[in-house]
């Protein structure tokens, strides 16, 4: 049993052209009033600026001319090949250039204190040997007296250095940060690299390596109950730095949603397949597939949304094949490449929690952030969406048609009503 209300579909659309949505999952009330459907989707933005020579990597504290301004790195993709280096000291950050790489976020959300004071928690024999060693290297210690000041300032706290280092490599909220800022040769700082701009292969890459990082934060952090996965695009969805990153937070409880979709599973183990898969079939919002997955156009957000489904009958993001993860990323990628390098856009990784009595599927929900709730909403709990699931399925098939001949996005991929029955049955819980 969805969260629809009984005898109301979720999706319908009234004599005048308002189109009104009931999330499936989540009871959201959502309207489309017609004529507003058309307004252009890109971000104001300021004057692009021009780029001195070499200024396009070190434009934020992401950039490959700064490692020393982020934490000390747990893991880092180099080469054509990917290969992944693991704690690379702070002498060597500069030998290699990193494709991607992962480190603590300085600010966290969910501190390393939080563990500590709330659950006791002690950093293992590993993790407390390499705080050692990182502050035993001159270049090291030079960089956690850094980092501690900066964080020192902040918080008013101070800390030892030994205590600082700790912290900084024992976190448990992570940034995973893609090489480039802007493209490379880029004469302006709006030519930005959103995940559409990567190709296929390297976002493939990016994605496997926030899928292993995934499965290492939740090991080492045993109090955790989740990992929130998450990318913020641009400055309105709530990134700090326009260099293209994502993030892991370890939390000690799941979130409400989590707990509303165990509910609703309780009454249905199909839940995803009858309220969203057939839904989706039966209103014509069937966007893309591939072997591996499904995208559809979401039905009751906030904002225009994209939902891929992944068709394994894995659930857990890690526990799917090399092949299955490219699947799904394949999707993303490609509705990321749609929805253009401008848009703010939020990327959000739903999956099973641990220890859950009910199978879940991974899914990836991309929100277009292009518009901001505002008195109406607040008043009303009703959310205005500019561009209703069948504008956005429309709009996304057209230029999925057109990147496909232009060979931006990843072979394999069906469009539109090339996709078939088949493409819209989850395996999840079979
Ligand atoms: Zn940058």
């Amino acid at each position: 049993m969805s969260d629809a209300a009984p005898g109301k579909s979720p999706l319908t659309r009234l004599p005048d052209g308002t189109v009104k949505q009931i999330g499936p999952l989540t009871g959201t009330r959502v309207w489309t009033v017609p004529g507003r459907a058309h307004r252009p989707i890109e971000m104001m933005r300021d004057e692009p600026r021009a780029l001195a020579r070499g200024e396009e990597t070190g434009l934020c504290a992401f950039c490959e001319d700064r490692y020393l301004e982020t934490t000390p790195e747990k893991a880092r993709l180099v080469g054509a090949d990917y290969a992944e280096l693991q704690r690379v000291p702070a002498s060597r950050l500069f030998e290699t250039t990193a494709e991607f790489r992962r480190f603590g976020n300085l600010f966290e959300i969910v501190s390393a204190e939080y563990w500590r004071e709330n659950h006791g928690f002690r950093q293992p024999g590993s993790v407390v040997a390499w705080a050692r060693d990182y502050l035993a290297e001159p270049a090291g210690r030079e960089h956690i007296e850094h980092l501690a000041a900066v964080r020192a300032a902040a918080s008013g706290a101070v800390q030892s250095l030994e205590e600082a280092a700790l912290d900084l490599v024992g976190g448990s909220h992570d940034v995973i940060v893609a090489r480039r800022h802007v493209v490379d040769g880029a004469k302006t700082d709006d030519e930005l690299v959103s995940s559409g701009v990567l190709t296929p292969r390297e976002h493939a890459e990016y994605f496997a390596f926030t899928a292993r990082s995934l499965d290492d934060i939740a090991r080492s952090q045993p109090h955790a109950a989740y990992v929130a996965v998450f990318q913020n695009w641009l400055l309105p969805a709530g990134a700090s730095f326009e260099h293209l990153h994502k993030q892991l937070v370890a939390i000690d409880e799941h979130g409400p949603q989590v707990d509303h979709e165990l509910r609703l599973l309780a009454g249905d183990h199909e839940l995803y397949q009858h309220a969203i898969a057939d839904l989706a079939v039966e209103k014509g919002l069937v966007v893309a597939a591939n072997d591996g997955a499904v995208a559809f156009a979401g039905v009751g957000h906030r904002y225009p949304a994209f939902e891929v489904y992944s068709r394994s009958r894995a659930n857990l993001p890690h526990e799917h094949s090399p092949a299955e993860i490219r699947a799904v990323s394949d999707l993303v990628h490609a509705l990321h490449t749609v929805t253009g390098v401008h848009v703010p856009t939020n990327e959000e990784w739903h999956y099973s929690p641990p220890g859950a009595p009910w199978p879940m599927p991974w899914r990836i929900v991309l929100k277009w952030r292009i518009s901001n709730p505002a008195g109406f909403e607040g008043v009303t709990k009703v959310y205005v969406n500019t561009i209703d699931p069948w504008e956005l399925r429309r709009r996304a098939v057209a230029d999925l048609t057109r990147l496909r001949l232009e060979g931006r996005i990843a072979e394999g991929i069906r469009v539109g009503d090339e996709c078939r029955p088949e493409d819209a049955r989850l395996r999840y819980a079979d």
